[in-house]
């Protein structure tokens, strides 16, 4: 299967072979194809190295919401490189722009109040970092034993060693002697795929939720420390949850003393049409990660919000059992956090929430349109992010066999027609920059129906 057209410049034909060990990149694909060299961005484009111009939908990697050559992301760079290029945030020393950001985004997260700010480099590291202060507070509290954390099927945390035992993603398991023994997963909330014959997203919602309570009682509620949860799952197919669903989980975690940390790398700061997942679902987290969108991707950054709660535990034992012994030399790296400031303020005054919704219906009922294709499953998304599930036979949606790969000859197609997309197995998955035009968007929904035809 070609994944990318072999026609590159001679340029990108001599890194065929080349000397990275790349992210989730099988070695066949290195040796047998060149590389898609990206050479520079504009808007919500992006050339290769042939000059190959592409419709980014999924915005880099879920992240350049501002799309690929925003001037004053780039000035506060700069100018933060010309006055302060790094300095630590260990040990009581600290720089402005971290302060400031920390600031921010307690003000912006309205959905309950936050305590306090961690900084890390990324959303695999934000997830990590949650794993150790949920430890931390429950021994600081005398719960030693409350230490195991419930995911669910199909998410994606990350890929470090604790961020991808939390992902309920298989590929992440298998080879590494993964997950770690203290994560449980529980059902993906996948509506379509795993409902019961007659049975409404209400009641499947309500079914879920016994089952969780089940596994919590059966491991005892005394053992079970967290439950993280993306408010709509993004790299297991874009999967939004049914009606009810976090209603429905977040008493029952209450009842056992056990806290929430909502994932939102991917759906925070105006993805889903609100500014963070949690607005859009009622949910009311302990522990909240994002990352991604939070600088829009112009400098690597995560963060985790900490509620009153749980700092406070942290500061105050701290001179009991130590300090919070964690972080990263790049924790509230001054550059990053000073493009994030930039970000944040640049959502705020262009009103990047109304901008969404103005885009998200006509991204909806567009891609929605090719429902019908012999081939299409579901197309389900909200907000900005759709994902697509192919499938052989509509009824009982059974998939494609897997060496058919009918998901990489979509995402080839779609290469053709110039756009790029997220291909997983026979998943879809897109997720366009904030900054494309109506115009822009119809081009979008044009090429996915283009490449779409080219698949069936
Ligand atoms: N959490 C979610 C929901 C994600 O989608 C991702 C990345 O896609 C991560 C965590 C991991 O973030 P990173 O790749 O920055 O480590």
């Amino acid at each position: 299967a070609s994944l990318q057209k072999d026609e590159g410049t001679a340029e990108a034909k001599g890194y065929k072979g080349h000397d990275m060990l790349a992210p989730f990149t099988a070695g066949w694909q290195t040796t047998d194809l060149h590389p898609l060299v990206i050479e520079r961005s504009e808007g919500p484009y992006v050339y290769d190295t042939n000059g190959t111009k592409y419709l980014d939908a999924l915005a880099g990697l879920w992240s350049t919401a501002l799309g690929g050559s925003e001037p004053r992301l780039v000035e506060a760079a700069t100018k933060q490189l010309k006055t302060l290029p790094f300095y630590h945030s260990f040990w009581n020393r600290t720089t402005k722009p971290s302060l400031d950001l920390a600031k921010e985004l307690i003000g912006m997260f309205t959905a309950r109040k936050m305590g306090k700010v961690f900084f890390t480099n990324s959303g695999s590291e934000a997830n990590d970092t949650q794993v150790k202060l949920v430890w931390y507070y429950n021994n600081a509290l005398g719960r030693p034993n409350k230490k195991k954390f419930i995911a669910r099927a199909k998410s994606y945390h990350g890929s470090t060693l604790i961020a991808a035992s939390l992902s309920g993603l298989p590929a992440l398991h298998n080879k590494f002697d993964l997950p770690a023994p203290f994560v449980l997963h529980t059902d993906c909330p996948h509506y379509w795929r795993f409902h019961q014959p007659g049975e409404s997203e209400e009641d499947f919602a309500t079914r879920l939720a016994t089952n969780l309570e089940n596994l919590i009682l059966k491991e005892g509620p005394d053992t079970i420390a967290a439950f993280i949860a993306e408010p709509v799952m993004g790299a297991g197919g874009v999967i939004p949850p049914p009606a009810t669903y976090f209603d429905k989980i977040q008493p029952i975690l209450k009842k056992y003393d056990i806290l929430l940390i909502a994932d939102e790398v991917i759906c925070a700061f105006g993805r889903l049409g609100t500014m963070f997942g949690c607005d859009k679902y009622g949910i009311k987290p302990d522990l909240v990660s994002m990352a991604k969108a939070l600088s829009s991707a112009y400098q690597p950054i995560g963060a985790v919000l900490v509620s009153p709660e749980i700092s406070d535990v942290i500061h105050s034992q701290s001179s009991k059992l130590g300090a919070f012994s964690h972080g990263f030399t790049y924790s509230g790296h001054p550059v990053a956090c000073a493009v994030a400031l930039e970000a944040l303020k640049i959502y705020k005054e262009r009103n990047i929430l109304e901008t969404v919704n103005s885009l998200a219906p006509r991204f909806q009922e567009g891609l929605k349109a090719y429902a019908d294709s012999p081939i299409i499953g579901e197309i389900r998304g909200t907000g900005l992010i759709m994902g697509t599930e192919f499938v052989d036979n509509k009824s009982p949606n059974e998939p494609f066999p897997a060496e058919w790969g009918v998901g990489a000859i979509f995402g080839a197609e779609c290469e053709k027609q110039g756009m790029l997309v997220r291909v997983a197995g026979d998943n879809i998955m897109l997720c366009p920059p904030f900054i494309m035009s109506h115009e822009e968007l119809d081009m979008l929904i044009d090429r996915y129906g283009k490449a779409l035809k080219g698949t069936e």
